[in-house]
């Protein structure tokens, strides 16, 4: 190392222990600070927690001038300023929520360079009056932060990050360091070319994290297993347990309260002051539980979350990993467990068919949630899976349900013919649709009243389906909905034919199944270390 590295080290150093507190870095964070602050480019590519801030606010703090940060979280950022504050880093924000009073005071306190941060709102950076205050200052680097947003994924913020170029342009020699914790190999070729970072080194953190246990179980009742899972495995542990809607959220809380489990709720319906009570008491108490939907958890630090339960299919693997992310910061071991079922692929299916927006984003949407239903129903390494889908390889992990349990398959090609079958004879000769109930009894052959009023019990496929049992036939069901082999539509999750279903019953494809547990699978008790 040259004297000029060392120099930057040891600056690095005495900022992260003298205004933030921290005796070391974390992971990668030295590796990017030091060439940030020598005034090279940087894609930095960090899962969330891993510490992407001290990233730029140190090159902030150690090269001369003000480091203008862009972020699209307006609610995020007087908290960060507030915080930054706090430890006396001179901070301030430009965006739209702010009075003209307070926007002039930051502005003159930049102009004499009184500010070590600036954050600013990305469509800022498309007002001209903002990019001739900035000329008139000396800015020590721009950093970009949730970066994906310039890739389709984060299209709700992409024409102004696609007006970020202009970064480039007017400042060249100002270094630049774009952070992402979402991006997939695609999405960071995509960042590195909209926003000019070609020269920039790329520094991808591991994803992994190894101290969670990864699991997905058949949803069955889902409140029950909850409850198993906290007395068996988690007595007395913080967690937080997701929801979809904000009637479960109470109703699940309510259920754990009734049980004996301290537990709170969190959603966007309730007040605010209920709501930051409840996140308060989360993070100073011991021991609490927090039911909520995903509107909780953003930029919430509590390292010993012991587990994270999903009673509902998050959207997306990135929604997933994110949520799953909140369990053991401190790197203990830790759980994340969802129950998953039929019902999941029916109602996000249904959720996308009535979402607002145009074709392509229910599209996306949908690609979203096939690759989520394609690590729910992997008999592979769960952990393989998620980092091979954020673009990095792994073997398996020997810490998730389907290392410690390996599932079994099976050919399910000919139960597969027959219900498509079934679904076949109903649309195509009888103009009639059916939710899966209906096709199961017709496969079960029982004599259901519903079965006898519509004369299902002379089709030829009636009674056909005795070899499998009620539930895994179910598991057929979800199965090929998850594979796109069959659809769903309307209020009554009726099934319906796919394009991809001609290929089974054309006997083209074969269909491989994983077997339905008898009992749900039980993975050991994580140890403390
Ligand atoms: P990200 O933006 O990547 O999600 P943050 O920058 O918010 O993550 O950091 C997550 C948490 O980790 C914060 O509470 C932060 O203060 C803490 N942190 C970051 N770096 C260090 C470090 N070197 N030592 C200790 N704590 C750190």
């Amino acid at each position: 190392t040259s004297p000029d590295t060392d120099t930057r080290a040891d600056d690095a150093l005495r900022v992260l222990n003298r205004v933030f507190g921290y005796a070391s870095f974390r992971e990668g964070q030295q590796e990017i600070i030091e060439h940030v602050v020598g005034g090279d480019d940087a894609l930095v590519l960090m899962p969330t927690g891993g510490g992407k801030s001290l990233c730029y606010q140190i090159p902030a703090l150690v090269r001369e001038g003000v480091g203008v940060v862009v972020s699209p979280l307006i609610a995020l950022m007087q908290d960060q300023v507030h915080a930054l504050t706090a430890l006396g880093v001179r901070a301030g924000f430009l965006n739209s929520t702010q009075e003209s009073e307070e926007r002039r005071r930051v502005e003159s306190a930049f102009l004499a360079g009184e500010l070590d941060l600036l954050y600013l709102a990305p469509e800022r950076l498309r007002v001209e009056s903002t990019l001739a205050l900035l000329a008139r200052g000396a800015i020590s680097v721009f950093a970009i932060d949730e970066a994906h947003c310039v890739a389709q994924w984060g299209h709700d913020f992409r024409p102004d990050y696609l007006a970020l170029s202009v970064l480039q342009e007017r400042w060249p020699t100002v270094p630049r360091i774009a952070l992402t914790a979402t991006a997939t190999e695609a999405t960071r070729a995509e960042i590195a070319a909209r926003l000019g970072l070609r020269e920039a080194r790329h520094f991808v953190a591991s994803f992994d994290r190894p101290n969670i246990q990864y699991r997905i179980v058949p949803k069955n009742e889902p409140k029950r297993q909850l409850l198993k899972l906290l007395r068996d495995e988690h007595p007395g542990d913080a967690g937080i347990v997701y929801c979809l809607s904000r009637a479960s959220v109470e109703k699940t809380a309510e259920f754990l309260v009734q049980n004996g489990i301290q537990a709170l709720p969190y959603h966007a319906g309730l007040d605010a002051r209920t709501r930051a009570e409840n996140q308060s008491r989360f993070l100073r108490e011991d021991g609490l539980i927090m039911v909520a939907t995903i509107a909780f958890g953003m930029g919430i630090d509590k390292p010993d979350v012991r587990f994270v339960a999903h009673l509902d299919l998050p959207k997306s693997v990135e929604g997933y990993y994110q949520e799953t992310g909140r369990a053991g910061r401190d790197g203990l071991p830790s759980t994340a467990w969802l129950a998953y079922g039929l019902s999941d692929v029916v109602q996000q299916r249904r959720l996308i068919d009535t979402s607002e927006g145009d074709d392509a984003h229910r599209r996306r949407l949908g690609v979203h949630l096939n690759a989520m239903l394609a690590l729910c129903e992997t008999i592979e390494c769960r952990r393989a899976r998620i980092l091979d889908y954020f673009g990095q390889t792994a073997t398996s992990c020997g810490n998730c349900d389907t290392c410690l349990t390996p599932p079994e398959s099976w050919d399910g090609t000919i139960a597969a013919q027959k219900l498509l079958s079934t679904v076949v004879r109903l649309q195509r000769e009888r103009r009639q649709k059916f939710g899966a109930g209906q096709i199961i009894d017709i496969l079960l052959g029982r004599q259901t009243p519903k079965v006898t009023q519509f004369g299902h019990d002379s089709l030829t496929v009636f009674g056909v389906g005795t070899e499998l049992s009620e539930p895994e036939w179910r598991g057929v069901v979800r199965q090929l909905l998850a594979q796109g082999l069959l659809g769903v539509e309307g209020d009554y999750g009726t099934l319906v034919l796919t394009e991809a279903s001609g290929d089974v019953l054309g006997r083209r494809r074969e269909v491989l199944f994983r077997r339905e547990p008898e009992k749900p699978a039980r993975a050991p008790k994580p140890r403390r270390s």
